[in-house]
């Protein structure tokens, strides 16, 4: 059986910044993940400016793919606006990976079944012993479904369902484009550059709402690519999406029971408003790791539910003056 202090499970942004903070603290971990890195994840990769500060992200020495955005163009169907904002875009792939590899930390590929809680410790699948348990496995995180479900059902209504494709592509417009409410959608899709040759382009929703208009997300992504083939925003490319459901911040609130937390898309934590979570799970990850070294509260308020305050957004984009959160 392997030991360690702290197990994380999942090397995804909240796992790795969790492992990053313990191993800064000298703290001895170990991360979990089912996969081998570097792993595709489905994800635009639009990361905040609060992400770049709180993994202390020097961007000239980043050595992979950064674009930066001085603002977003927001359209809706009757009107538009573009707010002055700085947002930036990485891809997963690469990012994930170097996260991953500059935590320091020990990783294990095997993928988490069973977690149960023995004397004072986790045992993990009958391998891994820790006193210490980080879910950080995303959307099924098995910690959360062994430890956390029963206290936390997730909120149906929170859970959005995409359809996303990330392809090298020689790109003319490289601001980043978000398209909100389109024929209905309860939600809003996107368009976002990558540095050196790449896109993003996808689609969200929440599953409840589209259900109750007897909609589905697959032709709102028919009349997206039209849309970016009619706009020569993307010509001439033979899409093939992939798709993946989450759920935006709810009602999962208990985040920590005894020495387990729960952290990023384990504890449903991407924003109401954009479902962003990279921000999240490494706010989610640094803290989890902050109560574990000095008992730092871990209490999940103080992480944002929105990405934007609108109102301002609106306001700073018919001033022209910078937005910042
Ligand atoms: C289409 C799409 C677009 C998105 N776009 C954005 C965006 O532009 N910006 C943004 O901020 N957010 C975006 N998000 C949300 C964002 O991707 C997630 O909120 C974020 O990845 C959460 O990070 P995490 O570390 O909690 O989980 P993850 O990144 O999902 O990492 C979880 C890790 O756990 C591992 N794991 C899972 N189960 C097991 C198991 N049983 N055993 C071992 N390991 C396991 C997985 O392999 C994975 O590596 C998007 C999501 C989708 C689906």
């Amino acid at each position: 059986m392997r030991s360690a202090d702290v197990i994380i499970v999942g090397g995804g942004p909240a796992g790795s910044s969790c492992a990053w903070r313990l191993k800064q603290q000298g703290v001895d971990c170990l991360i979990i993940d089912r996969e081998r890195f570097p792993r595709h994840k489905l994800c635009a990769g639009w990361i905040t400016p609060g992400v770049v500060e709180d993994l202390e992200l020097d961007i000239g020495a980043y050595p992979h793919r950064f674009l930066s955005f001085n603002k977003l163009l927001f359209h809706f169907p009757l009107l538009g606006f573009r707010p002055l904002t700085m947002q930036h875009s990485i891809r997963r792939y690469e990012f994930d990976a170097w996260l991953l590899e500059r935590s320091g930390a020990p990783v294990e590929t095997h993928t988490v079944r069973t977690v149960c809680s023995e004397g004072s410790d986790y045992v993990i699948d009958q391998r891994f012993r820790c006193r210490y348990l980080v879910g950080a496995g995303g959307t099924r995180c098995p910690v959360y479904r062994n430890l956390f479900r029963k206290a936390n059902p997730r909120a149906k209504r929170k859970q959005v369902v995409t359809l996303e494709e990330e392809f090298p592509y020689d790109y003319s417009d490289d601001r980043c484009h978000l398209w909100f409410f389109d024929k209905g959608l309860p939600g809003y899709a996107w368009y976002v550059p990558k540095a050196a040759g790449y896109i993003n382009v996808g689609i969200g929703g929440f599953a409840t709402r589209l259900k109750e208009r007897n909609d589905d997300i697959k032709p709102h992504w028919h009349r997206l690519t039209r849309m970016l083939e009619r706009k020569r925003l993307i010509r001439g490319h033979d899409f093939a999406p992939k798709g993946y459901s989450y759920y935006v911040r709810g009602n999962v609130e208990c985040c920590r029971i005894g020495n387990a937390f729960l952290t990023g898309d384990a504890a449903g934590l991407a924003t109401k408003d954009m479902a962003e979570g990279i921000g999240p799970a490494v706010r989610s990850g640094l803290m989890a790791a902050d109560a574990i070294v000095n008992g730092a509260s871990y209490d999940l308020q103080r992480i944002a539910r929105k990405s934007f305050d609108a109102r301002r957004l609106a306001v700073s984009a018919l001033l022209r003056t910078p937005y910042s959160a």
